[in-house]
């Protein structure tokens, strides 16, 4: 059983075996004899072997025997034990102890089980006492009846090393034997089993809380037995144990101090999973009912084999995650163990065959000699007391609501009801965001579920976010990955529970009754009515004390921390005076009163109470607004909470239910229900990637890992988490509550209109940090589609910046001091690039496409792809194309092993076991029917339309061994491959890497928590797992400590972007490096994070052939991806001095901490990730991979089955026949032999015409025929372990009992569990029962068998299945495909199976019989077995006992097919089936895919594939013909509105909506995707808002701008954009026709005055934002009206008069002075206004025109354009002045853009002969070039309103193109005509365009009229001269102080006269800004006016 341990690096030391037998009386006794001794009678004295060191042993011996005697005993003896040191390995050795064994008489007057007694409080004492710092002292155990031997070996130097063991005097009669493979602590001669009572081979996930509430016991604890001694019994659970060792203390105590036996303890720690489990009796549910009211059950995947030297048994937990196979043979020999072939038995001999089931226990009495089966000691044990009687004084909550029924039965009498959102302050005090209501919270009440998410998580850690989170953010949940499985809450939710008893526990040592007075809660969630009664309660004589976690606000943060002591203090009174519940609170949160954070006081109270050992007298209930998210409550109750009511989420509900955002017909029970129910869910899913299942144990279990808390914080309310970078403190903390509070109640929150928004899921302009921010996506596209090394610099400064916002890593730097090499001495890219992968991204989840341009690319470079867990077409890896190879070199394996097979793997560089992967550890995924289509069908190995459910990882692998049995098997397979593990960054990684790298793995990946492509829930997404840079730095540096690193190659995986990136990981420790997001992006991806959609508009994350087509990505820019990566690395290793990439890994000395954060940031301790491993083990070989992994292959059978066999593998013979033998050390036999015939003969295996023909004999290793091809066919007469004919790919495996044995094989266990998982094609039979977990995920192979235990078939979705025999429970879970067939000889399987995907039908058919009949012929023929010959010779008894097991996805997939011959009859019932599924799975659907009805049309819309479905929307304007005659506006309001909805469902609402960045969408960062949805909604009141919050005059720019958020509109890459600034108006025009738009006076005015210069569109933004504030502003304008360029720049017919004056008068209204006609500079001294105003802000525009410099310029009849378009606005609005008159003449417009097209207009108008424009570029091009990709602005051929009308007045387009005036033609001083010239454009070498003229191509045009639009050259100079202000190089308003402040220091500037001539938005976006700063300005404190994107931000100056 070596195989089951763990070696060292010295190959040499194990991770710990030893054995546990009776006291070998007779060899001690001669023993001693030799040094004069005589002995007591056998079982008279007690002995153990003590761990000392020489120096000490003399001493601590004394101690040790004066001790004794105080408890009246008396050392007899010590006895060194001997020891053979050669027989252990080196690293063994360096740490051997000096084993002495003591004796101990019995006392003559003593009773034997009180002297046991006292011996055991003899070895607690000096456990506890004789521990000193220097000194070892460790008791292996000290008892009567049992010693242990153990040490760090390997399980056969157990022997070699203790000489006694192998004495022919040392008899037993019972051996508990342990090897150990140690991943969640380092192995040490102390840790290693078997322990005083046990021998584990598990681990307990819940220990923390375990533990912790054990101590808390001991406030509760009296003991009949040891009366005041008991406290010297404590702690019970010893410091610094292993969870096995600390469960071991805990059932020697109960078995102790308890009156409870040995079963019973066991019983109690590890209950079966009895709440779901219909079929057991009510006696033992009862039982186990009240035992959990006793104590928390120890939870995890377990085999606990334990003594107490008179009974020896084993109890599996409640999973059956652990194999555990026993005989029972005709002496009365039991042996069991975790394999068969461990004791070689004659078959003759054995009378029972069997395994222990989940759950279950097996005892042995030694002493009766007797075997006891599971039922027979749990009857009794249930039986033993009066359990079921005592459960009816179990309390309920029903009971204490009938009890408190005139307090309960009104649920209105919720106080606080929550009536006006969203504008409750509460919702900001709690920080609740729109993202958290409209992502997280309607999605649960709607569906009852969470919603998913995808591509990762790349906004910042909490503890570097600036937007106040809160400390639920701190936490990342822990998740089970290699020592234990995670377990899948949804199909296996027959071993999950949510219930839980709360209240006071009674004395654990007594039983009784009072056990069960606690309230009994079905989930940990209460409703606001309950949690008031129960506030109130004083039914039973329960007493409740309300906890307040407010405190004043003007206490500050002192107040703050105060108040969590107080909370604390008076917990600890209430809990010692009788309280038994206390409700920690915060509903008295509100104006004045700040509250504490309910997670930090919850956990400081509750360790407070257990370290004061209070806490099990009283229940904990928060009930707080802070919590809503099922992370919020994950933590709570990992901190000590019993029950949570989340008040604020409620109340919120209600008010959406008000508000129609939610169901409107709901109540407030079916509210509580839903939300409850999504909880639930949640809460059971992150249990279960723990490998968790009752919320008893998950609750305190404290299952976290904090990043950024400091160790203050953590010792006072998290205690005994890991949080491994220091960080905040609970100032911090309150400091940020503070800021919240302020945020909420602040009296200067003028404009807030809306919820904040900061963007923590989807990027937001103004708000969090993200790492795919818009600007870096586009840069990063334009620099890879043309290697553009601009934008590549461009990419990489702004990731880096928002790397150091958002990560780890971005917090330190490289150092500068080195002495920096030339970069030609710098290994060169081709080989840098070859360190790079592409991530694990299934086809399946991506589109094809896709996925192959990944493989070429990575082919092409020499680096590797990763087919992920869907695997690869055999066409793609069997092609030869060098140059196109679409071959992935990286061969993923997981959980769901979706179609592995022999030629798969053969055809593999690397084999990669997914572990766990970023996006979700711990999680599974599933691909929905309507995604598998043929091609990934045929892929995976499955049918099209048949749904895919990959469990949670890995659903093979339990632990360690079994990993290394993956790796071992999958190395077998294909010897020539890597063998790669891919595991998730959390704390204890590196041990666990180091359990990988000693099962030998070649290749470990570590992947941060912030990758991930896949779809999952939001709380996986966010909150689970930790940053790979603590992962990889861990995994190096434990693997240096080990001396392990030269054997594994690291993979850092995780966001990363650029060289920065990649030079941090190789210094921490990677030698490899993984791509997923950045390659994607490169291929188009814009991180719209609706991958889960099926909806990718780039045809990258779809399978929708329509958006496939799409697809633009080219293997060639990702090439240059890569390569302008490891050219950026080049550089930093020049500037490092590095000229070899190896000479960078692991060289912490090149980092350093960058202190240039936040005080947040700064207060990181990067000192555990930047130790350098060397300094841990100096001299250690670091370079990964250098010393190959020893897999022994040589050694194995296959070698000579090769040989054997080779005449048929080369063709030379068609057949041959071969005889063996086999045991257990022979695993994966027949794997090699298949790799070979997968090499030679590919997929399909052997021809049909040739065979090999095994037959062996004996009992067979793990993975018996695993990977097993076609032509193979192997017969087995014996037995065999787990994991028989895994993969399973078209070879036989046949196995019965051998001939001469008797038992009746179909009662009796013949394989092990997970047989034929993943299996594709072959057939086997099995002669007698299978274990757990039969044919999971099989896709295609025949299976028959004679009984299966618990989830057979599980996940199957292809093949056939015969059970000739009982199955186990929770049989076709997650069953999409293939058939069953169920001999249900008692009736009981109804019971058993999982109908939530599979329907039963009687076997009936015909086609059905002929089947089942020919299977079981076959079956009977091959294993001559009885019980099928049996059911064939009785045929018509037997048939009707046949169930059939028919999954409805198959059943509706086949109907489609038209396969319906033979289903006639059930074609019925069928259709049925498929249609209540299909009703049942509606609510589903709307998660994803919600549709709504089209108020015009009625048809519904479709949302979520709008952009697919509608066009954009091209009639804007009213008719050419008819507008050119008046001068309204041009726009056909009436037809927009119609289809404005329409128009809205086109938008995606992407992750990352580049429509809003300002950077090249909205300037304002309009919060355009929101108010989309809004519109579609039909919520106009709530889009206005999100409008008003970014934008004070949507009515301008929704007519006037150009739309840049059109231009970089994620749609408009393939197709039109989304139809954006229409719907803006549409809100705004809608407003005020509703009457919507009010003044808005200022509350409060701050009697600060400021002045305005210019009233354009930028005066008027700061002039309305700054009168928000309440300053007092004036706003001077020099013409005779206010606005601008709104008044007279911009005609009539694009923006009416009336919305400009409409906007005023309103302006006027609220308190904004306009004085007109006031030119400042000439009429009015700035300088005077200086005086009179606080502050002053000059937008005086940008007003200088650029003019033309020709002879003749001020010939009559040229004028510039505004000049023109001024005189007809004045003389529209009723002026006496002149037009400027286009009427009857030829005009010319020199110069394009907006200002050109509106003189068109206007001269249209007025009558002009002809219209012209010249512009001097070429005619933009109809599509966009590749000098400018998308999202930058497309300059492509418009027609806008002027020119349209022109075309149609005069026939022709008015634009001539390359155009320039050479020459003005003059009569009489007038213009007559133009001379122009055309030019050319030419683009130089140096990138730069030319122009020429083209000689002969002069042209004449008659002109009356020539209007100049050639744009401005900046603002008129008077007024900054006058005032002594700095000017930039163009011209325009320096700003020297900030972005909007001059050289004088109250005077500010915004808008174009700053800027430059830019568009109106541009203008708006600078006047808000600037508003902001001059409020900072003239407040001193930041301002409270919304920042970029309508952010509010009180905390940062402007
Ligand atoms: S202001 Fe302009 S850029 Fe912004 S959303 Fe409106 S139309 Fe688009
Ligand atoms: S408008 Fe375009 S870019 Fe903006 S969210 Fe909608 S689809 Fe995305």
């Amino acid at each position: 059983m070596n195989h089951r341990g763990a070696c060292a690096c010295d190959n040499d030391t194990g991770d710990g075996a030893g054995v546990k037998t009776s006291i070998p009386h007779n060899l001690y006794s001669k023993e001693l004899m030799f040094g004069g001794v005589r002995l007591p009678a056998a079982g008279k004295y007690a002995t153990g072997i003590i761990y000392c060191d020489e120096k000490t042993s003399s001493e601590v011996e004394v101690e040790f025997a004066q001790l004794a005697l105080e408890l009246n005993l008396k050392v007899i003896a010590w006895r060194t034990v001997p020891t053979n040191k050669d027989a252990i390995g080196v690293v063994a050795r360096k740490s051997e102890p000096l084993s002495r064994q003591v004796f101990i008489e019995c006392p003559s007057d003593l009773d034997q089980k009180i002297f046991d007694r006292q011996i055991y409080v003899l070895r607690k004492r000096s456990s506890h006492e004789l521990i000193k710092e220097g000194r070892r002292f460790y008791i292996c155990s000290l008892c009567s009846k049992t010693i242990v031997y153990k040490g760090l070996f390997t399980s056969d130097q157990l022997w070699g090393y203790y000489t006694d063991l192998k004495n022919p005097d040392f008899e037993t009669y019972l051996a508990l034997v342990h090897t150990r493979f140690s991943t969640n602590t380092f192995p040490s001669w102390e840790r290693a089993h078997p322990l005083r009572v046990i021998a584990h081979n598990g681990e307990i996930n819940t220990l923390r809380g375990n533990v912790n509430l054990m101590k808390a016991r001991e406030g509760v604890m009296q003991s009949e037995i040891f009366g005041d001694q008991l406290t010297k019994l404590y702690p019970v659970v010893e410091p610094n144990l292993s969870d096995s060792g600390s469960f071991d203390c805990v059932l020697e105590f109960l078995t102790m101090a308890s009156e409870r036996s040995l079963p019973e303890a066991v019983m109690t720690m590890v209950p079966e999973a009895w709440q779901n489990d219909k079929t057991m009796p009510q006696e033992k549910r009862d039982f186990y009912q009240w035992a959990s009211c006793v104590m928390e059950p120890w939870d995890g995947p377990a085999l606990i084999s334990f003594t107490d030297g008179r009974y020896i048994g084993a109890v599996l937990d409640r999973n059956g995650l652990r194999p555990s196979r026993f005989y029972v043979t005709r002496e009365n020999i039991l042996v069991m163990a975790s394999e068969v072939g461990v004791y070689d038995i004659d078959a003759s001999q054995i009378v029972l065959k069997s395994r222990l089931k989940p759950g279950r226990m097996l005892l042995v009495d030694t002493k009766e000699k007797k075997f006891i089966q599971d039922v027979e000691i749990k009857t009794h044990i249930a039986r033993s007391r009066p359990h079921s009687e005592w459960l009816q004084q179990k309390i309920t909550i029903d009971e204490i609501r009938n009890a408190n029924f005139a307090t309960a039965s009104d649920e209105l009498k919720s106080t606080n009801l929550l009536r006006n959102y969203p504008f409750d302050p509460r919702l900001l005090l709690f920080g609740y965001t729109t993202e958290t209501i409209n992502m997280l919270l309607v999605p649960m009440f709607n569906d009852k579920k969470e919603a998913l998410g995808s591509m990762g998580n790349d906004a910042p850690l909490a503890c570097l976010s600036a937007f106040q989170p809160l400390l639920y953010d701190y936490f990342k949940q822990l998740f089970a990955q290699v020592t234990n499985p995670p377990i899948d809450p949804f199909r296996e939710k027959v071993v999950m529970s949510m219930q839980s008893p709360i209240g006071p526990e009674a004395n654990l040592l007594q039983p009784s009754v009072k056990q069960v007075h606690r309230i009994w809660l079905q989930n940990p969630i209460l409703s606001i009515p309950d949690t008031n009664v129960l506030k109130s309660n004083i039914h039973r004589g329960w007493k409740t004390k309300v906890l307040d976690l407010t405190y004043e606000f003007e206490k500050g943060v002192r107040g703050y921390v105060d108040c969590i002591d107080d909370i604390c203090r008076q917990g600890f009174d209430a809990a010692s005076s009788g309280y038994q519940l206390l409700v920690i609170s915060d509903r008295n949160a509100g104006r004045g009163r700040v509250p504490v954070s309910a997670l930090a006081a919850l956990g400081a109270l509750h360790h407070f109470l257990i370290e004061t050992l209070q806490r099990m007298k009283v229940g904990i209930i928060v009930e707080t607004a802070e919590a809503r998210e099922v992370h919020h409550i994950c933590v709570l109750l990992g901190y000590g909470a019993d029950a949570i009511c989340p008040y604020l989420a409620f109340e919120l509900a209600q008010a959406l239910r008000d508000d129609c955002v939610i169901n409107s017909d709901v109540n407030n029970k079916q509210i509580y229900n839903a939300y409850a129910k999504a909880i639930e869910m949640g809460v059971a899913k992150v249990m279960a990637k723990m490998g968790i299942s009752t919320l008893q144990s998950y609750k305190s279990a404290q299952i976290f890992e904090a990043v950024g808390i400091g160790e203050e914080l953590i010792s006072k309310c998290f205690r005994g988490t890991a949080s491994r970078i220091g960080g905040i403190t609970l100032e911090t903390v309150a400091k940020e509550a503070i800021e919240r509070y302020n945020m909420a109640f602040g009296d200067r929150l003028f404009d807030t209109r809306i919820l904040r928004n900061p963007g923590n899921y989807h990027w937001r302009n103004g708000g969090e940090a993200h790492i795919n921010e818009p600007a870096a996506i586009a840069s990063l596209q334009e620099a890879t589609l043309n290697k553009n090394w601009n934008s590549f610099e461009a990419f990489k400064s702004t990731t880096l910046d928002s790397v150091r916002k958002c990560t780890l890593r971005g917090q330190l730097e490289l150092v500068t001091d080195q002495n920096k090499v030339d970069i030609s001495e710098v290994e060169p890219a081709s080989e840098i690039v070859k360190r790079f992968v592409t991530g694990a991204m299934s086809f399946g989840s991506i589109s094809l496409e896709a996925h192959q341009t990944l493989a070429i690319t990575m082919n092409r470079i020499g680096g590797k792809s990763n087919t992920g867990e869907g695997g690869e077409n055999s066409e793609r890896y069997l092609e030869k194309d060098s140059t196109n190879s679409r071959r992935s070199a990286i061969k993923q394996i997981a959980s769901g092993r979706f179609g592995v097979t022999a030629a798969y793997l053969a055809n593999a560089d690397d084999l990669q076991i997914k572990m766990a992967q970023g996006a979700k550890p711990g999680e599974g995924g599933e691909l929905p029917g309507y995604k598998v289509t043929k091609e990934i069908a045929k892929t995976r190995h499955s049918v099209p339309g048949v749904g895919l459910i990959s469990p949670p990882p890995h659903h093979d692998i339990y632990s360690i061994e079994d990993l290394a049995e993956l790796i071992y098997d999958l190395k077998c397979s294909n010897p020539k491959a890597r063998i790669s593990v891919k595991l998730v960054s959390e704390v204890g990684v590196g041990v666990v890497a180091s359990g990988v790298a000693k099962g030998k793995a070649e290749h470990i990946v570590i992947s941060g928590h912030d990758g991930g492509t896949g779809a999952s829930s939001w709380t996986g997404i966010k909150h689970a797992g930790l940053p790979w840079e603590l992962g990889v730095a861990e995994t190096h540096q434990v693997l240096v400590l080990n001396n392990l690193r030269s054997r594994v190659i690291i993979q850092a995986d995780g966001q990363l972007r650029t060289g920065f990136d990649v030079v941090v990981a190789a210094l921490l420790g990677a030698d490899e490096f993984g791509f997923s997001t950045a390659p994607l992006i490169v291929m188009g991806c814009t991180m719209m994070r609706k991958c889960h959609l099926n909806t990718c508009p780039v045809g990258i994350a779809t399978q929708d052939p329509v958006l496939r087509q799409k697809f633009t990505g080219k293997p060639e820019h990702v090439v240059n991806f890569f390569f302008m990566l490891a050219e950026d690395i080049r550089n930093i290793m020049a500037e490092l001095g590095i000229r070899r990439f190896q000479d960078l890994i692991g060289r912490t000395d090149l980092l350093q901490v960058s202190r240039k954060g936040s005080s947040k940031s700064n207060s990181l301790n990067f000192s555990l990730l930047l130790k350098n491993a060397l300094e841990l083990r100096p001299g250690t070989n670091i370079v990964g991979g250098s010393i190959p992994q020893d897999f022994q292959l040589e050694k194995r059978a296959d070698y000579k089955l090769i040989q054997m066999a080779q005449n048929v593998l080369d063709g030379v013979e068609d057949n041959t026949t071969i005889k063996l033998l086999i045991n257990n050390e022979e695993r994966a036999f027949g794997s090699t032999l298949s790799y070979h015939i997968a090499c030679k003969y590919g997929e399909n295996g052997l021809p049909r015409e040739k065979s090999i023909d095994i037959f062996l004999e004996g009992s067979a290793g793990q993975s018996f025929c695993a990977f097993l091809s076609s032509g193979v066919n192997v017969t087995l007469k014996g037995d065999a372990n787990d994991y028989v004919g895994k993969g399973l790919c078209g070879g036989s495996v046949v196995i019965m009992p051998p001939d001469n044995s008797t038992f009746e094989s179909h009662l009796n266990v013949i394989v092990g569990n997970v047989c034929l998982y993943g299996a594709t094609k072959g057939t086997a039979y099995f002669r007698g029962i299978a274990a757990e977990r039969f044919c999971v995920r099989n896709s295609g192979a025949t299976a028959v068998v004679e009984g299966v235990g618990d989830h057979g078939c599980e996940y199957m979705t292809g093949g056939i299945v015969v059970i000739l025999g009982l199955t186990g429970r929770n049989f076709a879970a997650g069953m999409s495909g293939g058939i069953a067939y169920i001999y249900d000889t008692d009736g009981s399987f109804k019971n058993k199976v999982n109908l939530e995907s599979v329907s039963l039908f009687p076997l009936e058919h015909e086609s059905d019989v002929q089947l089942v009949k020919s299977l079981l012929n076959d079956f009977v023929r091959k294993t001559n077995s009885q019980i099928a010959k049996e059911v064939c010779l009785n045929w018509n008894e037997s048939q009707p006992k046949f169930v059939k097991v028919f999954p409805y996805e198959y059943q509706k997939v086949l109907k489609n097919l038209e396969i319906k011959q033979g289903y006639s009859e059930e074609s019925e019932s069928v259709n049925e089936i498929i249609k209540v599924k299909e009703k049942q799975k509606e609510p589903a659907i709307k998660d994803i895919e919600e549709t709504l009805k089209n108020n015009s049309s009625e048809q519904p819309l479709d949302k979520i594939r709008g952009f697919i479905k509608y066009k954009r929307d091209l009639n804007i304007y009213r008719k050419a013909s008819e507008r050119q005659e008046d001068w309204d506006e041009v726009y056909n309001f009436q037809y927009i509105r119609k289809h404005l909805k329409t128009q809205a469902a086109r938008c995606m609402e992407c992750g990352v909506p580049f429509c809003q960045s300002n950077t090249h969408g909205c300037p304002l960062g309009n919060i355009i995707p929101k108010w989309n949805d809004l519109v579609f909604n039909n919520d106009w009141q709530e889009a206005l808002r999100q409008l008003l919050q970014t934008n004070n005059f949507p009515e301008f720019t929704g007519r006037v701008c150009p739309a840049p958020c059109e231009g970089a509109c994620v749609l408009g890459i393939s197709e039109l954009p989304v139809t954006i600034k229409n719907i803006e108006c549409a809100i705004i025009d809608h407003a005020f026709e509703q009457g919507w738009m009010k003044p808005e006076i200022p509350k409060l005015r701050t009697g600060k005055r400021v002045a305005i210069v210019g009233s354009g569109p930028s005066g008027l933004a700061a002039a309305s934002q700054l009168n928000r504030a309440g300053h007092f502003v004036t706003v001077f304008e020099r013409n005779d009206r206010p606005g601008g360029l709104l008044q007279y720049g911009i005609p009539t017919m694009k923006l009416s008069k009336a919305v400009v004056k409409r906007r005023i008068a309103l302006m006027a209204d609220e308190g904004i002075e306009f004085r007109i006609n006031a030119y400042v500079g000439r009429d009015i001294k700035a300088s005077g206004l200086l005086e009179q105003y606080d502050a002053l802000l000059l937008t005086t525009g940008s007003t200088s025109p650029r003019d033309l410099n020709l002879n003749n310029r001020d010939l009559n009849g040229i004028h510039f354009a505004m000049e023109f378009l001024e005189s007809q606005q004045k003389k529209q609005l009723g002026g006496k002045n002149d037009i400027i008159c286009a009427k009857d003449k030829h005009v010319i417009i020199i110069g394009g853009g907006d200002t050109g097209c509106d003189c068109m207009a206007t001269a249209l108008r007025q009558g002009a002969k002809s219209i012209t424009t010249f512009e001097i570029l070429p005619e933009p091009p109809k599509n966009r070039g590749n000098d400018n990709p998308w999202p930058q602005w497309p300059k492509v051929f418009r027609v806008d309103y002027g020119h349209e009308e022109v075309r149609v007045k005069f026939g022709n387009d008015p634009r001539q193109y390359c155009t320039t005036t050479k020459e003005l033609i003059e009569e009489n001083g007038t213009v007559t005509a133009l001379k122009t010239i055309q030019v050319e454009w030419n683009k130089q070498p140096n990138g730069q365009w030319s122009m020429s003229e083209v000689k002969g191509s002069e042209k004449y045009y008659p002109a009356d009229l020539v209007l100049l639009a050639m744009g401005f050259l900046g603002p008129e100079k008077s007024l900054p001269t006058e005032i002594g202000l700095e000017l930039d190089a163009r011209g325009n308003i320096k700003s020297t102080n900030g972005s909007f402040g001059t050289s004088n220091p109250k005077v500010f500037a915004a808008g174009d006269c700053r800027r430059g001539q830019s568009l109106v938005v541009w203008a708006i976006t600078e006047g808000r800004q600037a508003a902001r700063q001059i409020d900072t300005y003239l407040m001193n404190v930041p301002s409270s006016l919304p920042g970029p994107g309508g952010i509010i931000d009180i905390t940062r100056n402007v």
